[in-house]
């Protein structure tokens, strides 16, 4: 067990990592944080910022001797680079469940070959896989880039063989996924800590609402039917157990009008649709990753209230800082905000969680709060 007073890494110095950084602070671990951006959320609070390229091996080298154990705090960490720091510290989650999460071909192809549902897809790697692709699928279908694709970016909607065409094209002839669209009655996600020893504590399950392919609200207890919501986890769990994975897993479902459960997405760290568990569980996501890259056993995921977390995007920035009283004279509202320099369109600046006796008051206090910020 990696205790207290110990050094742990993350890779990556965004809002995930500034959270965890946070988490491991109140523990009593120094953090360090690996990024090239001098301005990084978590870079900005860590004992040591490494500014460095992801690839650098004197940067790793420097992390991995400087730390007992080190995390990553998003998938595009190159799994190149996880494998060459575990020669120097343990690495939790591995270089492989990085791997598997950072490709969607890779990860769809794991999922089903585990007998779990995907939305039905062909891997693209050129032209003749289009062609092939378009007799199979039924449109309208996505065109995904395989890698480096997040928040609804790198993806177009397509429904014929030059439309499937072009949209590779413009995402650089990179190998994509072409993706069935799926008749959807909900977004779904489960989040698990999962212990080097193989001890399992998951999360509630959060009822996510996406607007332009970005999460805008995640809602928990999610509104759907108990039998769904196990054969949700039992999924997730078995995903885990596959991998022998160790540390934070979230794994994203579509739920179909049929009330099918299908596997969108795997994420190998904390989750925007698990910042609930901060002010709504008795552990939050950032401290069970703390435990976990630890060697500690998972704590407690027991939801204490009702809560609607709401993302608060750069958009809101466009004519000044926004009006925080409207957040701060409510008392079952909690502003979380990153500390980022700069407020972009569409950019995740920081989000808020809204506690109440059921969701449907959690989700009025939310409404009174976008109103009055114009989200
Ligand atoms: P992704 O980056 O794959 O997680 O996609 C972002 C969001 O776009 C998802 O959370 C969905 O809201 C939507 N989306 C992605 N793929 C599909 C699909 N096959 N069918 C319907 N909606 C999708």
């Amino acid at each position: 067990m990696i205790l207290p007073n110990a050094t742990l890494g993350v890779l990556g110095g965004g809002q995930l990592g500034r959270m965890f950084t946070l988490a491991a602070y109140s523990m009593g671990y120094r953090v360090v944080v690996l990024d090239p951006d001098p301005h990084s959320p978590a870079g900005l609070i860590a004992d040591q910022h490494i500014k460095a390229n992801y690839r650098d091996h004197a940067a790793l080298q420097m992390l991995g001797d400087e730390c007992a154990a080190v995390t990553t705090e998003f998938e595009n960490v190159p799994a190149e680079s996880l494998e060459y720091l575990e020669k120097f510290c343990a690495v939790r989650p591995n270089a492989e469940a990085v791997r598997i999460a950072q490709d969607r071909i890779r990860e769809k192809t794991f999922v089903q070959d585990h007998g779990l549902a995907t939305a039905a897809f062909a891997a693209i790697y050129e032209d003749a896989d289009i062609v092939a692709a378009i007799e199979t699928l039924t449109a309208p279908l996505l065109m995904k880039t395989a890698s480096l694709g997040y928040d609804g970016k790198g993806q177009v909607q397509v429904n014929t063989l030059a439309e499937a065409r072009s949209a590779f094209e413009q995402l650089g002839n990179a190998a994509c996924v072409l993706e069935e669209m799926v008749d959807l009655e909900r977004e779904i996600s489960v989040i698990l800590a999962r212990s080097i020893n193989g001890q399992t504590s998951v999360y509630p399950v959060g009822e996510n609402r996406h607007v332009n392919g970005i999460l805008d609200t995640t809602i928990v207890p999610a509104t759907i039917d108990a039998t769904l919501g196990e054969q949700a986890i039992d999924m997730a769990t078995r995903l885990a157990d596959t991998m022998d994975y160790c540390g934070i897993l979230a794994v994203e479902f579509f739920c179909t009008r049929q009330d099918e459960l299908l596997i969108n997405e795997l994420a190998t760290r904390p989750h925007n649709s698990g910042h609930y568990t901060v002010d709504a569980c008795t552990t939050s996501q950032f401290e069970q990753q703390v435990r976990m890259m630890c060697g500690l056993p998972p704590a407690d995921t027991q939801m204490l209230s009702p809560v609607v977390m709401t993302n608060l995007l750069g958009d809101i920035w466009k004519d000044g800082e926004p009006d925080w009283r409207q957040v701060l004279n409510e008392p079952q509202a909690h502003l979380h905000l990153y500390g980022k320099k700069e407020a972009r369109p569409g950019r995740k600046m920081g989000h808020i969680n809204c506690l109440a006796a059921d969701v449907e008051q959690a989700l009025a206090t939310t409404a009174r709060i976008r109103s009055a910020l114009s989200v």
